[in-house]
């Protein structure tokens, strides 16, 4: 089902048909979100804050929508839902003000109506009816994760990610510190400016080519200032 938008000021009817909310926890990097991979997350381990989203099924102007909804917003709508002893019918006005991180939403409940379509399984939900992918650890326990960009550079740092995630993203930001960078900040911009590359990869991947990638940025600045160094030296013993 397509998702569910608002613009500014707008006020939408919204009938509630899933009988369950179904949630998520994500990153938002580079202005985009990242499923959070729960105990082996990469953003989790650099410090990130994740985020929880609920998503609903609902028939809004006829037709059938994805709502998804911060936390805050899933709070009221759980009130509503407990009072009206059941999320499925519930109908709501829902008033959306403001932009960005100042936009609220305002529920007003009109009422409960019976719920003739029925609720999809809750892994169905979500922006065209697709199944959500297999999770990082699940891939990770069927053995299905998918090859490391960046050849054996990049599958070795993969395989140390794997062995010691925790000892992996202690190491990373040692790497930034010595960078003069904000590990988390870093990383962020690094996958936003990848982009397409490693937006799709596993999380392990993307902390490696990170890994790589600032290895390579450090290894560079390092011999740099060992060049300048000889020629400081050369410079003395030639005066
Ligand atoms: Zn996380």
């Amino acid at each position: 089902m397509p998702w569910l938008k608002w613009t500014d000021g707008e006020t939408k009817r919204v009938k509630i048909i899933s009988t369950e909310p179904f949630q998520k926890v994500i990153h938002w990097v580079g202005g985009r979100s990242m499923d959070c991979h729960g105990s082996l997350c990469q953003m989790c381990k650099l410090g990130d804050r994740s985020a929880v989203r609920w998503s609903v099924e609902t028939v809004t102007d006829g037709e059938g929508m994805t709502w998804e909804m911060a936390n805050m917003v899933w709070k009221d709508l759980a009130v509503i839902a407990e009072n009206q002893k059941g999320l499925a019918g519930v109908v709501l006005d829902v008033i959306r003000k403001g932009m960005a991180r100042e936009t609220r939403y305002t529920l007003i409940l009109v009422g409960k109506e019976d719920v003739a379509v029925p609720a999809p399984a809750s892994g169905e939900l979500g922006g065209g009816g697709a199944a959500y992918p297999p999770s990082y650890d699940e891939q990770l326990r069927a053995g299905t994760l998918p090859p490391v960009p960046g050849g054996d550079r990049g599958q070795e740092a993969a395989d140390r990610v794997r062995r010691d995630a925790g000892g992996a993203a202690v190491y990373c930001k040692g790497l930034c510190e010595r960078l003069g960078e904000d590990a988390r900040v870093a990383l962020g911009i690094f996958l936003g400016e990848a982009g397409k590359a490693y937006a799709k990869v596993e999380a392990t991947a993307q902390l490696a080519a990170f890994i790589t990638h600032q290895e390579t940025r450090l290894e560079a600045e390092e011999l740099e200032a060992a060049k300048e160094k000889v020629e400081v030296d050369l410079d003395k013993l030639l005066a």
